[in-house]
Parts: C-alpha cells; structure tokens; sequence
C-alpha cells in the first residue's frame, strides 16, 4: 500500500462517514478534511522522546511488537501514520466567544466528536489488515496508559501529538498545542503499521518553532485566554487545566448542555496560532 492509497481511506472515512457528526439537532460534521502525515518507526526522533517525554514512552517498534509478539518488525520495517482532524470555522468561532467556559459545539467535538477519531483508527488498522499489513492504534492498545512521571506529571506512554510532530505536521506551542498548517485547534490520530512510506519532510528544525513565543515575538496570547492561570512563561500547568476542564466545566457542561462531557480550549481559540502558523 503507498502513501496516497492510505491518506485516501483517511479522507473519505472523514468526509462520508456518518459519525463524523456533532450529533447535535443538525448533525453537522465534527471535522474538517484531514492534515496526513508519515514518519519511519527508525527515525531517530523517537529515540529522542525517551529522554524529552520519558522512558516510558514507547518506540514504534516496542507498541507494534507487544501487539504483535509472534511476528516481530524492525523499525525499519514500520511507518507512523498521523493525521490531524481540524475543528470546522463554526465550531472556532462559537469557542471564540467565550471567556470561562466552552462553547455547546466545541464539547460536542470531544464528545462525541472523539468517538469518530476512534473509529477511525480502527478503520484504518482495518483497511490496512485487509491488505495483509499488520498495523496498531497506540492509543487504542490495552498496553497503552497514563503514567505520573516527576518531570512531566501525567503523561502518556505513547503521545499522538509527538507522532504528528514526528511526521511533519507540526510544532508545539507554549500551551502545550501542536500548531499545524491549519492551526492548533484540532485532534490528532495515530496508527503504527508494518508499510514502507516515504516519510513527510519536517519543515522545521526545532520543535517549537512556529509558536510566536518562542520564536521571539511575545505572543502569550493564549495565557490570557486561559481562565485559570494555567499557562504562564514556563508553560502549561496540566494539573491547574485538568481541574478547570475536567472538574468544573464538567459540572458545567451536564448543567448547560443537558449530556456528560467536558472540556475548554480556550487557548485553542481566538489565538494567533488557531487556524494557521502564525
Ligand atoms: S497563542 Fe501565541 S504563545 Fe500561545 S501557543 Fe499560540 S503562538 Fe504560542
Ligand atoms: S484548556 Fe486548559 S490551559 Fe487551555 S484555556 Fe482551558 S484551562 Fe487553560
């Protein structure tokens, strides 16, 4: 299978499936067309996410072959395959607006609007086991987990977003947000399979490069967007954000909205680096 048969099945998965729905009255879709993205199980990137993230994060090789025990694959042998999904202009604009909490659409993006990017790896694992090519959802693996590391506090042992980074598609933001071409306010997907694909050049050499703030230009935009303080000159406080977006936009959410769900992305919104690089 090559590069274009497989981001194929990822765009038409997107645009004609049903599920990919805010199933709110109008069943708009969730999801914008899809940013895809490649990269080589042997990069040596992912080497460097051993010392950057963890030990704990897994090398493409690691998740594929505890998936696969009987057939083991060199690196060599695998490609990361990554796409984007970008939030759709009304569903920016609705988060846009708001100063505390998150707008009805951008909560209907993570819920249900995460249960099509699940379906989607799956789809994917299965279009490409069709083929005859092995293939695993990091994320979706139940030797996937969340880990309390002492550098980073909660982390998780294969990070979708240090795969979309990875394979070209972007750079992180000082709230911790992968910045793409077609900006920050997105979700991201993951698959690690047994297929030799050209990998996606990175256009950038570090790793925070397209954020205004750390390429020198102030910025910190999205630190006075956060209602909480989370994000500061030393980054993002997860444990500050996770109690906002977790805790009482939760609370909110089944109050407002009537359904259990969270969220917030503020800082995902109504930033220079929402929709673009900036
Ligand atoms: S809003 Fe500004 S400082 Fe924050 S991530 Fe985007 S570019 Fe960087
Ligand atoms: S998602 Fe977290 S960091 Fe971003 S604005 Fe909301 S609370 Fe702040």
């Amino acid at each position: 299978m090559d590069a274009k048969t497989i981001k194929q099945i990822i765009v038409e998965f997107v645009r004609t499936s049903p599920e990919n729905s805010l199933k709110n009255e109008a069943h708009e879709p969730a999801w914008d067309e899809p940013l895809i993205g490649f990269s080589s199980g042997s990069d040596p990137i992912y080497q460097s996410y051993k010392e950057h993230v963890g030990l704990f994060h897994f090398l493409p090789e690691e998740i594929f072959n505890l998936t696969f025990p009987d057939s083991p694959a060199t690196s060599e042998e695998l490609t990361v395959i990554c796409w984007i999904l970008p939030q759709r202009e009304v569903t920016k604009a609705d988060n846009r607006a708001e100063d505390f909490y998150p707008s009805e659409r951008w909560v209907r993006a993570r819920f249900p609007g995460e249960d099509f990017n699940i379906l989607l790896r799956k789809h994917v694992v299965e279009a490409l086991e069709k083929k005859g090519i092995q293939a695993v959802a990091p994320t979706l693996s139940p030797h996937w987990k969340i880990v309390n590391s002492p550098q980073f506090g909660l982390a998780s042992c294969w990070s979708e977003r240090h795969g979309a980074h990875a394979s070209g598609l972007g750079t992180f933001g000082l709230c911790d947000g992968l910045i793409t071409a077609k900006g920050k306010a997105h979700r991201v997907g993951n698959v690690v399979a047994r297929v030799r694909i050209p990998p996606t050049p990175r256009p950038y050499k570090d790793h925070r490069e397209y954020c205004l703030f750390f390429s020198g230009g102030g910025c910190m935009v999205c630190a006075e967007r956060c209602p909480v303080g989370a994000i500061t000159e030393e980054g993002h406080n997860k444990k500050l954000c996770w109690d906002h977006a977790g805790g009482t936009c939760a609370k909110y959410v089944k109050e407002k909205f009537g359904f259990d769900g969270y969220g917030c992305g503020l800082c995902q919104t109504g930033v220079p680096c929402e929709s673009c690089i900036p």
